[in-house]
């Protein structure tokens, strides 16, 4: 029997093949560096990823009240592009994701911003996918990498290498895929209507009320082995996806595991010119001011309003401030200074090279016996995470991403690549270092209306749960600051006629 589940593995890697346009500075409404009145109130944000773009639209979403301008709403982005960790790389004149590269068919939030937005989503490669787990020695496994133009040919060999993965990991595949779908379907009480999903002032309160929090509290690793999983499997294929999608072991807290093995199912999309546009999108539709290569670097609280200062020297008065983005590797001085658990971000190299890899390195006679993907085991002395093929120009020009945890010296790359014509370096604080039991910030920093979005990426580093924490703290602001019963019109709170509920938050 040919379980399904090692099928839809094939797809879970096909992320690291999708191609993207180049990202564009996109300052939608760039205002000028002045304090922004008191009337309306202001809401400032920190950032302009994902997660501070969401809380934006979520805002204005919520707020569709006979007031047409409830409040003003301005973001702060250091950077000269919007989008953050979503962002591209132009290598030799071909653009792909540098960054936060899939998405989850699940992915609601993101599933309503490409509609939303008009974004169209990015056609799955149709070049044939093939895997091989690199001890640095040798493979300890690998899938065939026939390819042919001809649709049944491979599907034949998908087949076959549905089923060297079960001759290899067994029955244990559907005790993972289990496990995934039973957290997914927790993660997706988080879509609920308002009338049965309360505002989370805390991420303990937020995991807890969806079942999430307990997985938090051990590693994967041990969830994995009392639900009983081979130690092969967890040793090998999880520890592979783990070190891809986190750069960690399977000895990273429960939650952000099994998020980094929903990213194996089937279904796995991206948006068709880069994820960024997004963050692009949404900012552009909530109305909001962009400030662009506008650093904050302090934040105090002045009686009734916050004042941010930026690294430029520009002073902004805001109601209600909103930090989005990780306050690890930050620093941005609080007044009245703010207590949260120490952090430490997992750094991630992503290195793209222009070239052809060496077969010799990896004691084979053709390049066309490299895996598509090489994945590695957790072993310290492995230069790199995982290389992959993002884009094969001829038999003898690729473009490939390398991960690794290390930066990538030009004498190790010139160990496995024989040819080299460009090579890109991007060095990403890419997402929380995990460690069960986890501690979390909390969502108000301050018990007035300083709010902190990515508090939640201490569970999960993803879009779509930064998205999920935007859409909570939304909903904090409106209902602490604005203690408000205000129209809701969105599809969350709407009934199943489509009908608009009203609630209050
Ligand atoms: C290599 C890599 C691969 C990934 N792959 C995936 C994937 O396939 N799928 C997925 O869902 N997720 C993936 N992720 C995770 C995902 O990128 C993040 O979880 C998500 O994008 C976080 O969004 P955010 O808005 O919370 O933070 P960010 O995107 O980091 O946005 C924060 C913004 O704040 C700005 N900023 C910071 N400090 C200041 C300041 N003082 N003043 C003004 N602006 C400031 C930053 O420049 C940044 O633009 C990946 C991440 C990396 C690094």
């Amino acid at each position: 029997m040919v379980s399904p589940l090692s099928l839809s593995f094939f797809t879970f890697f096909l992320f690291l093949f999708l191609s993207h346009p180049q990202a564009q500075a996109q300052s939608q409404s760039q205002s000028d560096p002045q304090s922004p009145t008191n009337d309306p109130p202001t809401i400032c944000i920190i950032g302009s990823g994902i997660g501070g773009s969401s809380v934006a639209h979520f805002l204005r979403l919520y707020s569709s009240s006979s007031n047409s301008n409830p409040f003003s709403i301005h973001i702060f982005e250091r950077n000269g592009v919007v989008g953050g960790r979503m962002a591209t790389v132009n290598v030799s004149g071909h653009t792909f994701e540098a960054g936060a590269s899939i998405l989850h068919p699940k992915n609601y939030h993101a599933v309503n911003y490409t509609e939303l937005l008009g974004l169209k989503n990015k056609d799955p490669s149709s070049d044939s996918f093939s895997l091989g787990i690199w001890d640095g020695q040798k493979f300890v496994f690998k899938t065939l990498s026939f390819s042919s133009n001809i649709p049944f040919v491979d599907k034949i060999v998908s087949l076959a290498n549905s089923l060297l993965m079960f001759l290899r990991y067994g029955f244990s595949l559907l005790k993972m895929q289990t496990f995934v779908e039973s957290t997914v379907n927790n993660f997706l009480k988080y879509y609920e209507r308002f009338e049965s999903r309360p505002v989370f002032e805390t991420v303990d309160e937020m995991l807890k009320w969806a079942g999430l929090y307990n997985l938090t509290t051990r590693t994967l690793q041990e969830e994995l082995i009392d639900v009983g999983l081979s130690p092969l499997l967890i040793k090998e294929l999880v520890t592979v996806i783990t070190r891809i999608n986190y750069g960690q072991s399977a000895s990273i807290s429960g939650l952000a595991g099994a998020v980094s093995l929903a990213g194996s199912g089937g279904g796995l999309w991206a948006i068709e010119g880069g994820n960024w546009q997004m963050a692009a999108g949404l900012i552009n539709s909530s109305d909001a001011a962009l400030h662009l290569h506008e650093e904050i670097d302090s934040v105090s609280y002045l009686g009734e309003y916050y004042e941010l200062n930026s690294t430029k020297g520009n002073s902004y008065k805001c109601e209600v401030a909103v930090v989005a983005t990780p306050l690890a590797e930050l620093n941005i001085q609080f007044t009245p200074p703010i207590s949260i658990p120490k952090r430490k971000l997992q750094h991630t190299h992503a290195t793209f090279v222009r070239g052809l890899l060496n077969p010799g390195y990896f004691g084979l006679d053709a390049v066309s016996e490299i895996p598509k993907l090489v994945a590695t085991l957790e072993d310290p002395d492995l230069p790199f995470t995982s290389i992959s093929v993002l884009k094969k120009h001829d038999e003898k020009d690729f473009t490939y991403k390398i991960f690794s945890r290390e930066p990538m010296a030009d004498i190790l790359l010139d160990s496995f690549f024989s040819v080299r014509q460009e090579t890109i370096r991007i060095d990403w604080g890419a997402y929380p270092h995990y460690n069960a039991p986890e501690e979390f910030a909390p969502f108000i920093l301050d018990d007035r209306n300083l709010y902190y979005v990515n508090a939640f990426e201490n569970a999960a580093s993803t879009m779509e749960t930064s998205a999920v924490a935007a859409e909570n703290i939304a909903r904090l602001i409106l209902s602490r600051f604005f203690s408000q019963v205000l129209l809701i019109s969105s599809n969350l709170g709407s009934n199943s006629d489509g009908e608009i509920l009203h609630v209050d938050l």
